[in-house]
């Protein structure tokens, strides 16, 4: 029996490009930014009961790989074209009836996203994220307070995606009222440039010299940082949520997480664009792009990783502790047989296939028995069809 996993950051939609940009495109090198237009005509084309469906098709995924919370960095807000549904926060409740439904415990971090970019004319491909102004953010997202069946939170998409002025703005209100507060990052060298070019300073630099960093900020990525920015985030007390299968998958690069834990911040883990869901895969990859780049072994101490899974994401999310959110783990999968006696830590991380994952319990209700979720035929095939439609 081991705590229930938490997912520090997710964005459900984008589980319907799953392995439908595993190609080279007709752009001269596949990047980052050609998997992110891709990933943009996907989600303009999902309507209300789309993206309840597809919420519930990742976050059963993640009940079956052992995750029992997840946080949802939410920015999918507006109807295609970008005009407002009459309920501003109509597709976050989508999105929250989808994870009450399946039985996963949420936060919904509220996203905030203001433009294309420094300098950059607005991308109708955005239209759907864009807010009209801080104010009105910050209205409607005490609106979803009031109305939500789930806790909420902040984020700020990235410093590309907003003024410095919001970000000070929104980091003082969700500060004002104790709510967790996250942001991407340092992902992509390109990110690092603009900053430089807007601001000539570097995104952890600029967010440190404008209180931003906190204990309750969780930076998503950071992984084009320098040892000072790391010095930054440790001394600010701040999290870090890697998301290794992501990473990989977009070309990102390894997160320092060595630097990052010598520098005193926390590191939990994220599925993100979920083109897999598996958090222990994350765990472990966390520590084996570090030995790919510093050819070694044993980088990071295991328990560091295993803790990574539960306890620091849920300090992420400023949750209390859940006794109630647990899994059980079967001894004798083939994965694991053999192991009684060694670094249980290390056997559940390095090890562990999620097929060895059997029940799951939220709150302490049981919602996965022997690896299989009751409503799991229903819920793929109403998957299958908003996929039908959306690829044909
Ligand atoms: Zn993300």
């Amino acid at each position: 029996m081991v705590p229930g996993f938490v997912n520090a950051h997710s964005h459900a939609f984008q589980r319907v490009i799953r392995g439908r940009t595993e190609h080279r495109t007709a752009a001269a090198a596949d990047s980052f930014w050609t998997w992110r237009e891709a990933m943009y005509r996907a989600a303009n084309r999902l309507t209300p009961e789309d993206v309840y469906d597809v919420a519930r098709m990742a976050y059963m995924e993640m009940l079956l790989a052992g995750i029992t919370t997840v946080a949802e960095f939410h920015y999918l807000h507006h109807a295609p074209g970008g005009s407002r549904y009459e309920d501003p926060n109509l597709l976050a409740h989508q999105v929250i009836r989808a994870a009450g439904d399946v039985g996963i415990r949420i936060v919904l971090l509220r996203t905030a996203y203001e433009r294309a970019g420094w300098r950059k004319p607005a991308n109708p491909l955005q239209s759907r994220f864009i807010f009209r102004d801080v104010d009105a953010f910050i209205h409607e997202t005490e609106e979803l307070i009031k109305s939500a069946a789930a806790p909420v939170g902040i984020a700020l998409h990235s410093v590309r995606a907003l003024e410095l002025r919001s970000m000070v703005r929104l980091a003082e209100y969700a500060r004002s009222k104790n709510l967790p507060l996250h942001m991407h990052v340092a992902e992509q060298p390109a990110e690092i440039e603009e900053c430089m070019a807007e601001h000539r300073q570097r995104p952890v630099e600029l967010l440190r010299e404008n209180g931003i960093p906190g204990a309750d900020f969780t930076a998503v990525h950071a992984i084009h940082i320098t040892e000072q920015e790391a010095t930054c985030l440790g001394a600010a007390q701040s999290t870090v949520c890697a998301c290794p299968t992501t990473e990989r998958n977009l070309g990102d690069g390894p997160v320092p997480a060595d630097l990052l834990l010598q520098k005193g911040v926390k590191i939990c883990f994220g599925t993100d664009s979920n083109a897999q869901i598996d958090l222990l895969e994350d765990a472990r990859c966390l520590e084996y792009h570090l030995r790919m780049k510093k050819l070694s072994r044993a980088i990071l101490p295991a328990v560091v990783l295993y803790r990574g899974l539960a306890e620091s994401g849920s300090h992420a999310l400023k949750m209390p502790p859940t006794e109630g959110d647990y899994l059980t783990i079967d001894p004798d999968h083939p994965s694991l047989a053999g192991s009684e006696g060694g670094d249980l830590a290390a056997q559940i991380v390095f090890a562990a296939h999620t097929a060895a994952i059997r029940d799951i319990f939220v709150n302490g209700k049981q919602v996965i028995s022997a690896g299989r979720h009751p409503d799991q035929d229903e819920i793929i095939s109403a998957f299958q069809n908003v996929q039908e439609r959306l690829w044909r």
